[in-house]
C-alpha cells in the first residue's frame, strides 16, 4: 500500500535536486529573503487526507522548500558553529537513510552497531582514552552532556539512578565557566540537580575559567553543606571559542575528588591538529568528553558523541535490564544511552573518515583556524572597529564603535553577501564570525574586510 510504483524515478528526481543544490551552494544569499509570515502563507496547508503524485510533491519541495532554506554549506555562512556538512558525510547520510538501520540492538542494525563500536574506538583513540573507555553517538552536544552527567552521577553515587536525588544527604554542586553553553543548564535542570546548583565561575581576559575562583567556590560549597560533584571544562566556548586550561582543571578535580567533564562539542574536533592538541592539553585526564562530529568533523547533523573513560558508568546509568556490567559482553547501544530506536549516526561518519582520512579533516580545521586569525589581524587596521577576543579556535568577536545599533546595521548591510550572527561577549553586544566552513577561502575573508571598510566609509 505504501509502495511507490515509480520509486526508481523518484529517487533520481530527488538526487537531481540535491546535485543542483550542492553545486550552487555558495552562490546567492545564504539566508532566504522571505519572512516567516510569507513562508507560513506559502507552506501552511490542511493535513492531507488524500495523497497526490510523488513527482508533484518533489516539485513542490523544489519550488517551496529548497529556496526557503539556509545554505549552511555556503562559503559565506559564518554563523554559529554549524559547520558545513562535508560532501562525503552527505553521501554517507543519503546511503544511511536508504538503509534505515536502528542500531539500539545488534540485530536491528548489525553492521551499523559494529561500525559505531569501531568509530567510538577511533574517537577514544584520538583523545588518548584507555582500553576500558567507551561511548555512544547521540544527537549532539546537548544530549552528550546530559548523558555524561547522568552517568557521572551514578558513578559518584552508586544507586542514585534507582533511588532518586532525595536519597543523597547533600545537594550536589557543579562548576563551569560563565561562558558555558546553555545546554549545560538544561542538562542540569533535566537531571534534577537544580540549575541553581551550577556555579558559573568567572573568566580571564581570554574567557577561560579562573581556576582560583573555581577552587574558592568548591571550598565554600563544602563549608556550606553542599557536595561538590563535577567540573565541566570548556573546550571551545560557543561564543569566543575559548579553551579552558584542562590540565589545571584536572588537577583541581583530582584534589577535591570531583568528576571532570569536558564540553568539547565545538573545540574537541581540533584534537586532530597539532595546535588543537596543545590547546586541549590534559583532556585525556577527563572522566568524560562531549565532542560533536557535526561540528568540527564536518558531519551532517545530527551527530554528537559522548565518551566515558570507564564505559561501565554509562551502562550502570542506562542499562535496560538488571544484568551486571561485563566488559566482555559486546555492546548493545540501548544499554549505553537514553534512546531506544535510534538512527545510525556511524555510517555517515564512516563514509567521511574513510573518504577523507583524518589528515584531510585536520587540514580543513587548520584552514578554519588560519582564516579566523587572518580576519582578526585584518580587523586591527580598521578604525572604529574593536576586537573582543584573540581567537584560540575559529570564532572572532568584534564590534563597531556604535555598538548594537551599528552592528545590526552592518549585518543588514552585508545580508546579500554574508551571514554572520550577533552575540554578546563580556556584557557587550558584538558580531561573531565563526570560521567553520571548509568552502570559505582567504578571498572571502578579504571581501568581508572590504565590506567592513566600505560600511565605515558610507
Ligand atoms: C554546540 C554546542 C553545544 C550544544 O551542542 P548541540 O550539538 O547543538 O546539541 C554545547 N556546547 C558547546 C560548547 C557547543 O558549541
Amino acid at each position: 500500500m505504501l509502495e511507490l510504483e515509480k520509486m526508481d524515478i523518484h529517487i533520481e528526481s530527488v538526487m537531481e535536486l540535491i546535485k543542483k543544490y550542492q553545486s550552487g551552494i555558495s552562490s546567492g544569499r545564504v539566508l532566504p529573503k522571505a519572512s516567516r509570515r510569507e513562508m507560513e502563507d506559502l507552506l501552511f496547508e490542511e493535513m492531507p487526507i488524500q495523497g497526490k503524485d510523488a513527482e508533484a510533491v518533489i516539485e513542490e519541495f523544489a519550488d517551496k522548500i529548497i529556496p526557503n532554506s539556509t545554505k549552511v554549506g555556503s562559503a559565506r555562512f559564518l554563523s554559529w558553529i554549524i559547520t558545513s556538512p562535508s560532501q562525503a558525510g552527505i553521501l554517507g547520510e543519503m546511503a544511511n537513510i536508504g538503509l534505515s538501520q536502528a542500531p539500539f540492538l545488534f540485530k536491528a542494525g548489525p553492521a551499523a552497531t559494529v561500525i559505531e563500536d569501531m568509530i567510538i574506538n577511533w574517537i577514544k583513540g584520538i583523545f588518548d582514552f584507555p582500553e576500558g573507555a567507551g561511548g555512544i553517538l547521540v544527537s549532539g552536544g546537548s544530549v552528550s552532556t546530559l548523558t555524561a552527567l547522568g552517568a557521572a552521577r551514578e558513578a559518584m553515587f552508586p544507586g542514585v539512578t534507582e533511588n532518586g536525588m532525595h536519597s543523597l544527604e547533600k545537594p550536589l554542586a557543579l562548576y563551569t565557566s560563565k561562558k558555558a553553553h546553555a545546554s549545560i543548564d538544561k542538562a542540569i535542570g533535566a537531571l534534577g540537580f537544580g540549575k541553581k546548583m551550577l556555579r558559573k565561575i568567572g573568566v580571564d581576559s581570554q574567557y577561560r575559567i579562573d581556576p582560583k575562583e573555581l577552587e574558592e567556590s568548591i571550598i565554600k560549597d563544602r563549608q556550606n553543606g553542599c557536595m561538590p560533584f563535577c567540573i565541566i571544562a570548556q573546550a571551545g566556548t560557543s561564543v569566543a571559542g575559548a579553551v579552558d586550561d584542562i590540565q589545571r582543571l584536572s588537577e583541581i578535580a583530582k584534589k577535591y575528588g570531583l568528576w571532570l567533564h569536558v564540553d568539547g562539542a565545538y573545540g574537541g574536533g581540533a584534537i586532530l591538529t597539532t595546535k588543537g592538541k596543545e590547546l586541549l592539553r590534559g583532556i585525556q585526564e577527563a572522566d568524560s568528553i562531549s565532542v560533536d562530529p557535526h561540528k568540527w568533523f564536518f558531519i551532517p547533523p545530527e551527530a554528537g558523541c559522548v565518551l566515558l573513560k570507564d564505559r561501565r558508568h554509562l551502562y550502570n546509568a542506562y542499562r535496560m535490564g538488571q544484568d551486571e556490567y561485563n566488559p566482555k559482553t559486546p555492546v548493545e547501544f540501548v544499554n549505553y544511552g537514553i534512546q531506544s530506536t535510534r538512527m545510525s549516526r556511524a555510517i555517515k561518519i564512516w563514509f567521511a573518515f574513510k573518504i577523507y582520512g583524518t589528515q584531510t579533516l585536520a587540514a580543513a580545521i587548520e584552514k578554519n583556524i588560519e582564516l579566523a586569525k587572518a580576519f582578526h589581524e585584518g580587523l586591527a587596521d580598521i578604525k572604529g572597529v574593536s576586537r573582543l577576543n584573540n581567537p584560540m579556535t575559529s570564532a572572532v568577536c568584534f564590534s563597531f564603535e556604535g555598538g548594537q545599533e551599528e552592528n545590526e546595521g552592518f549585518l543588514r548591510y552585508i545580508e546579500e553577501e554574508f551571514f554572520l550572527s550577533p552575540a554578546v561577549l563580556g556584557g557587550k553586544h558584538c558580531i561573531r564570525a565563526c570560521f567553520s566552513n571548509y568552502r570559505t577561502k582567504k578571498g572571502h575573508v578579504e571581501e568581508l574586510l572590504e565590506l567592513i571598510r566600505e560600511f565605515k566609509r558610507s
